[in-house]
């Protein structure tokens, strides 16, 4: 089926399931074989080299990841797209497909807890240049990739103070060097901004996130040009990151309903930032949809809405905080974003455990500040439920 001219809540559902699947059944079998078995030699042996359409094993391909994989690729208008078991197998896959020795990759400092440890600890190790900018710096981020490089990897908006990156502007910077733009599009996902449409070469996705939508099945995608999907294809199918069908499935499953919950979690999350906002007890409240955000000019042109993620800081403090977050009735207090249920916690105990408190002041993160993901609950409930923990922790 041609999707060019479908809109994007109608691909979601119908990408990878256009074809009558096995004895006509309406959705995607979850097909747990771990090999296929062929009956002419010769077919076999033309699947086996690529030059025909099938599956051989499922660490290199499944059908049912492979509904998965047409989704993401449909969505964001990518030739190619492939799977892995995690967001960080995704982005790993990725970095040690298009670095080595020698090579130099440019990015920022707010990237992902997981997607810094590569830069710092594991790249370096295998003499990649790695230089980290500070993320809203366009000057100095445009400088260090004028000097040359082969990779530009960005993030936006950014965990957990939600920082905005220009893609489009960063994108050309990196065009005239020749270096290869990555980015992850794990917070924004394709319902609100589709970075190969402002450059970007590669797109990445922790899956486990909004796309699954449930929290129940873990996985990473990549799309975006074909050569450079290949590439790193091919390193994944012998470095063994491969995604399973359960929980492909579940993924696929989730991202029909995308484009419902992402509506849904933009306009509560909006409603909410406001009432933060206009709240005495908070001190600070980080929402790219505020027009006192620092990224909101630059968020409003690239995203065609402002996520379902936010963070907060209450005056008084982490101590308050302490008390604030227990006090609360619709939320899971846990690690992780993009569910359907509302999950919260402080950057200081989740994403950024392992940085001490003066790192953490150098990114700007306070120590009172909590990560909220609003999930798709009544947005009067959610507000409700934030008033009354707030009269609560102290008068
Ligand atoms: C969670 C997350 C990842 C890592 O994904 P996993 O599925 O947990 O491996 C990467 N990038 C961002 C922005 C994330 O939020």
């Amino acid at each position: 089926m041609d999707f060019s001219k479908t809109r994007r809540g109608t691909a979601a559902v119908w990408a990878g399931e256009t074809e009558p699947f096995y004895d006509g059944a309406t959705t995607p079998p979850i097909v747990n074989s771990v090999t296929y078995a062929y009956k002419d030699l010769d077919e076999w042996y033309s699947v086996a080299t690529g030059n025909a359409e099938g599956h051989i094993y499922s660490r290199n391909t499944n059908p049912t990841v492979h509904v998965l994989e047409e989704k993401i690729r449909i969505l964001e208008g990518a030739e190619a797209a492939t799977s892995f078991a995690t967001g960080m197998g995704a982005i790993s896959n990725t970095l040690f497909s298009l670095l080595g020795p020698g090579k130099r990759v440019v990015s920022i400092k707010d990237t992902y807890g997981g997607t810094s440890r590569l830069f710092l600890d594991f790249l370096p190790h295998y003499q990649v240049n790695v230089t980290l900018c500070d993320t809203t710096d366009y000057d100095a981020l445009a400088a260090e990739i004028a000097k040359g490089c082969d990779v530009l990897y960005l993030e936006t908006p950014t965990n957990p103070t939600l920082k905005i990156v220009d893609i489009r502007r960063l994108a050309m910077v990196a065009k005239r060097v020749g270096a290869v733009v990555v980015v992850d599009n794990t917070f924004a996902t394709p319902i609100n901004q589709n970075p190969l449409r402002l450059g970007a070469d590669l797109v990445v996705h922790s899956a486990t996130k909004f796309l699954c939508g449930h929290s129940d099945a873990m996985g990473g995608l990549l799309c975006g040009k074909k050569e450079l999907v290949e590439k790193v294809f091919r390193f994944r199918e012998i470095n063994g990151a491969s995604l399973q069908a359960e929980p492909a499935y579940l993924i696929a499953r989730g991202m029909k309903t995308l484009e419902l919950r992402i509506e849904r979690q933009n306009a509560s999350a909006l409603k909410i930032a406001h009432f933060l906002k206009s709240h005495p007890k908070v001190a600070d409240v980080f929402y790219p949809g505020l027009e006192t955000h620092a990224g909101y000019a630059i968020a409003s042109e690239q995203m065609t809405g402002f996520g379902g993620v936010m963070s907060f800081s209450l005056r008084a403090g982490y101590d308050a905080v302490k008390r604030f977050l227990p006090s609360l009735q619709y939320v899971h207090l846990a690690a992780s974003l993009g569910s359907v249920s509302t999950l919260a916690g402080p950057p200081r105990t989740t994403s950024h455990v392992e940085l001490t408190e003066a790192q953490r002041a150098q990114l700007g993160i306070p120590e009172g500040l909590i990560r909220y993901s609003v999930g798709i609950e009544n947005v009067e409930d959610l507000i409700n439920d934030l008033s009354q923990a707030l009269a609560s922790v102290y008068p």
